[in-house]
């Protein structure tokens, strides 16, 4: 287990980020953050071209949280995270390791789809970060799960290698970070690349390791 800390807060000198921390802190519930969510113009590039302000999923006692990079096309479209292709081949690889889509949180560094899907700028993800602390507090996982190299630079050091972090559980903040790959990396590389194993082989880890804990801890 290492220990890192987010290279989120670190850079939280921008008014727009301060205001986002300050709106989500003074939400109470998840249905209060999501109605908040939805006026949120701190990337007004983002603001001015999504079609909805992708908040994520949240079942009640949910104990995974997943955390994605940012809504696509269809995300953008339906108001869902993870509801494309790379949504099916997660909720595949979820329920081969024995994890039921509906039960764990999903969530995205960003809540708005950036533009032809380009990869989020880093004041972009700092701007979004109150509110992705926000949904952790309010949701207090066992384990976060963070899904491709934008989730796990969220909350490890900036410089990491993805093949480095993966697969070990990381602890930031008090909080337990298991970082793997993107499912969109899987679906890239192929059903007999490396990154479909690896996510497969990580998301059995969460698995093993939510079991484990509820062995031991009372919820
Ligand atoms: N990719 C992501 O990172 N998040 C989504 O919600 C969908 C695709």
């Amino acid at each position: 287990m290492s220990t890192a800390r987010p290279a989120g807060p670190r850079f939280r000198t921008d008014p727009a980020a301060l205001d986002v921390v300050s709106t989500a802190i003074g939400c109470a519930t998840w249905p209060d953050l999501a109605a908040a969510a939805q006026t949120c113009v701190a990337c007004p590039e983002l603001a001015s071209t999504r079609t909805t302000v992708v908040v994520g999923d949240a079942p009640a006692g949910a104990r995974l949280v997943l955390v994605g990079e940012a809504p696509g096309a269809e995300e953008d479209r339906t108001g869902r995270p993870f509801v494309g292709k790379a949504g099916q081949l997660l909720d595949r690889v979820l329920a081969e390791a024995g994890l039921d889509r509906d039960s764990v949180a999903v969530v995205n560094v960003l809540q708005c789809r950036p533009p032809g899907n380009r990869t989020p700028t880093t004041t972009e993800a700092v701007r979004c970060r109150g509110w992705l602390d926000r949904k952790l507090a309010l949701i207090e996982p066992a384990l976060v799960v963070t899904l491709g190299l934008s989730a796990a630079v969220a909350f490890l050091d900036r410089g990491i290698r993805l093949g480095a972090v993966r697969g070990t559980v990381h602890e930031v903040d008090g909080r337990r970070v298991l970082p793997t790959y993107h499912p969109s990396a899987a679906i890239r590389f192929g059903p007999n690349g490396a990154p479909l194993a690896a996510l497969r082989e990580d998301l059995k880890t969460a698995a093993a390791l939510l079991a484990s804990n509820s062995h031991t801890t009372q919820h």
